[in-house]
């Protein structure tokens, strides 16, 4: 059986303070012995004070984000040995917004090193793959997720559930108040799945399928309900522990 995920991506939200605030509130709220696993990303600059923050729970911490080499005359850049040595855990990779919206324009191609290097270092990939509206509106939504995939994990050795995750998040959900329904959810992530057993084998059933775009507390349960929805990538309401927390309480209910 999948361990669900909750994690909570923060983007370029919250100061020092706020953070660790956000941080104590779930501590506070979160029991260790939960079945579902819960991961914050904060921005890097806060990873390391996040990581004493959590210190002595199962909390996991995640980075948005990695440079594929090791080091070297990358300004602005981190890499994943770095990010790993936050204690870090896991890093989203290929997010929406990095495709498409920040200046860099992200291609597969750089996202696949970035997923080779994030192994390198030990960190689990949270690997986002997500149709546009265009795209769902031409119905290609699944021709978009198998090539996403496919070429996101080329050469990637998977056979545990620590060495991939991957996040559903259709683009024209994502941070519009407008969520997949939980058919739409359902339809590609037993897409994904029946197309990472082609490209991996059995190994599949241990990798967690992540939903993302809009998740609240009143649509998650139905969406964690789903067979192939392994849990959430959540934006916005993982910014307040008044609706992050709810959101876990769905994932665990789902789970048990
Ligand atoms: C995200 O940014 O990964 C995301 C899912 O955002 P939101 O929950 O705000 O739609």
């Amino acid at each position: 059986m999948r361990r669900p995920i909750v994690a909570g991506n923060w983007k370029m939200n919250l100061d020092l303070a706020a953070g660790r605030d956000l941080i104590a509130s779930i501590r506070a709220e979160y029991a260790t012995a939960e079945p579902v696993e819960v991961v914050v990303c904060p921005p890097t600059p806060y990873l390391f004070p996040a990581a004493k923050a959590l210190d002595g729970c199962e909390i996991r911490l995640g980075a948005q984000d990695i440079y594929y080499t090791k080091s070297g005359a990358y300004t602005g850049e981190v890499s994943a040995e770095m990010i790993a040595e936050t204690g870090a855990d896991f890093v989203i990779l290929g997010h929406s917004e990095r495709r498409h919206t920040i200046g860099h324009l992200e291609d597969d191609r750089m996202i696949n090193l970035k997923a080779h290097a994030a192994r390198r270092a030990g960190l689990t990939p949270i690997l986002c793959v997500g149709e546009t509206l265009a795209e769902r509106d031409a119905e290609k939504t699944l021709e978009v997720l198998t090539f996403q995939l496919t070429a996101g994990i080329v050469g990637l050795d998977v056979s545990g559930a620590k060495d991939l995750v991957i996040a559903y998040e259709p683009v024209w959900a994502i941070g519009t108040g407008r969520n997949a329904t939980p058919a739409q959810a359902q339809e590609a992530h037993a897409h994904l799945r029946a197309e990472l057993r082609r490209l991996i084998g059995a190994a599949a059933d241990n990798v967690r399928i992540l939903y993302g775009g809009s998740v609240k507390p009143d649509n998650a349960g139905e969406l964690f309900a789903q067979a192939d929805v392994d849990g959430g990538l959540i934006g916005g309401a993982s910014l307040k522990a008044d609706t992050f927390v709810p959101i876990i309480r769905a994932a665990v209910a789902a789970a048990v």
